[in-house]
C-alpha cells in the first residue's frame, strides 16, 4: 500500500485525487488549514479529523489502533508538526496542491501570496529531500506562461509570467529543479491549464468562469463576463487532472523537476461557454465586466510531453466535463426546479 500526503486535499483537485486514491487502497494524509477547502469535499471517505497541534499526540497515542483510511491534519501546511511527520519518513509521495490560487488576489497581495506559494512550498520540499520522499508530485500552472507566444504552447515555450501568481508558480518550479540537484529530491511539476469540475465552488470573486457561471445559475443570478468573452482557455476536467496526478507519481523514473503541461488539448472561448450553457438553461442573464487584472487572452495546451513521458491521457471533451459538472450541481440543488432544457444533461448533442 502506498502512502501520501496530500497537501491542498480539502480544496477542489485536491479532494477530487482523496476520493480517487483512496479508492485505490492508497493511505492518504491531507494537510488544509481550510481557507478555502472544506471538510464536506472529502464527505464519504473513512476518515478521521485532528488540528496540526494535536498531530503528535495522535501519532503517539491513536494512530496504531485507527483504522482510517484518510487522517485530515487542519492547519498549516508548513506547521513544524507536518513537516516533522514528512521528515520522519512517513510518506511514499507528496502531492503538493495547497496554495493561494487566486490570480487577481495575487495582484491585490503579492506578499502573503508569495509566504504561501513560495517560501512554505520551499520548507515542504526541503523536509521531503531529507525524508527521501520517494517522488514530489507540484501543482504548478499555465499562469507561469503569461500570453503565450505560440499556440499550442509546449514547455519549452518561453515563460513570463504576469501576475504575482505566476511568478510565484515558476519560482516553484526552480526550487524544485534546484532542489533536485542540491539534495537529490525527485519532484515533477505539472502545469495545470483551466480546470474545472465537480467540488469547484463559484461563490468568491475569484472563482474562475464554470464554477462561478454554475454558481450563479443555480442562486438565480446573472452570469459575469469579463472583457469581451472572446478570450479563450484550455478547459480540462479535474478528472483528467487527477489522472496526470496519479500517472506522475507511478512512473519509473526520476524526474529531477522537470515540468509537464496538463490541458485538454483543446480550447473554447468563454463566449462559447455561455452559449453551450444557453442551450440548457432559458432565461440566462449576463452581465459584462471589465476585464480581471492579470488575466491572459488565450491558453492551449501542448501535451504531447504528458503523453508519452507519463502516459497522460485527456479523457474529457469539454461537452462530456460540463454535463458531469451540471449533474454535480444538480445533485447539490435537488429541490430547485430549474428551467432547463435538458434532462439528461446531454451536452454532445449540441455539435452534432
Ligand atoms: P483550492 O483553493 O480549491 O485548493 C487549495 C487548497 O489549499 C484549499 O483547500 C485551501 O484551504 C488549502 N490551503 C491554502 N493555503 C494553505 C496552507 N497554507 N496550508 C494548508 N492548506 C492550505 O484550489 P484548486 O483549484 O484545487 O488548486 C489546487 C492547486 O492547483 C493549487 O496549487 C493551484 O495553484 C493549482 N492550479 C489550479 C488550477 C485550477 O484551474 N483550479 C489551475 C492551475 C493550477
Amino acid at each position: 500500500m502506498s502512502r501520501a500526503l496530500v497537501t491542498g486535499g480539502c480544496g477542489f483537485i485536491g479532494s477530487n485525487l482523496v476520493h480517487k486514491l483512496a479508492s485505490m487502497g492508497w493511505e492518504i494524509d491531507v494537510v488544509d488549514d481550510l481557507s478555502s477547502g472544506l471538510i464536506e469535499n472529502l464527505e464519504g471517505t473513512n476518515k478521521r479529523i485532528i488540528t496540526a497541534d494535536t498531530l503528535h499526540l495522535y501519532a503517539n497515542s491513536f494512530e496504531v489502533t485507527d483504522e482510517r483510511d484518510v487522517l485530515i491534519i487542519c492547519g498549516d501546511f508548513a506547521h513544524e508538526t507536518v513537516l516533522g511527520r514528512i521528515s520522519s519518513n512517513n510518506y511514499d509521495y507528496v502531492f503538493h496542491l495547497a496554495a493561494n490560487p487566486r490570480v487577481e488576489f495575487s495582484v491585490k497581495y503579492p506578499q502573503v501570496t508569495t509566504e504561501i506559494n513560495v517560501l512554505k512550498t520551499v520548507e515542504l520540499f526541503k523536509a521531503c529531500a531529507d525524508a527521501n520522499v520517494k517522488r514530489v508530485v507540484f501543482a504548478s500552472s499555465s499562469a507561469v506562461y503569461g500570453e503565450p507566444v505560440e499556440l499550442p504552447t509546449s514547455e519549452v515555450d518561453a515563460t513570463a509570467p504576469e501576475s504575482p501568481y505566476g511568478l510565484q508558480k515558476l519560482q516553484g518550479e526552480q526550487y524544485a529543479t534546484l532542489f533536485a540537484k542540491l539534495y537529490g529530491l525527485d519532484v515533477i511539476s505539472l502545469r495545470f491549464f483551466n480546470v474545472y469540475g465537480p467540488r469547484q465552488l463559484g461563490d468568491s470573486p475569484y472563482s474562475t468562469a464554470v464554477s462561478s457561471w454554475c454558481n450563479a445559475i443555480y442562486n438565480d443570478e446573472s452570469l459575469r463576463s469579463d472583457g469581451d468573452g472572446t478570450q479563450s482557455r484550455d478547459m480540462v476536467y479535474v478528472d483528467d487532472v487527477v489522472q496526470a496526478n496519479i500517472c506522475a507519481a507511478s512512473v519509473s523514473s526520476d524526474f529531477a523537476g522537470s515540468v509537464y503541461n496538463i490541458g485538454s488539448g483543446d480550447s473554447i472561448t468563454n463566449n462559447e461557454i455561455i452559449e453551450k450553457l444557453r442551450a440548457s438553461f432559458e432565461d440566462l442573464q449576463v452581465t459584462q465586466a471589465p476585464a480581471r487584472e492579470g488575466d491572459v487572452m488565450h491558453t492551449l495546451a501542448d501535451v504531447s510531453s504528458a503523453r508519452s513521458d507519463l502516459g497522460f491521457e485527456p479523457n474529457f471533451t469539454f461537452d462530456k466535463g460540463l454535463d458531469a459538472t451540471l449533474t454535480w450541481w444538480d445533485d447539490r440543488f435537488p429541490d430547485e426546479d430549474f428551467d432547463d432544457n435538458s434532462d439528461d444533461w446531454d451536452l454532445d448533442s449540441e455539435d452534432d
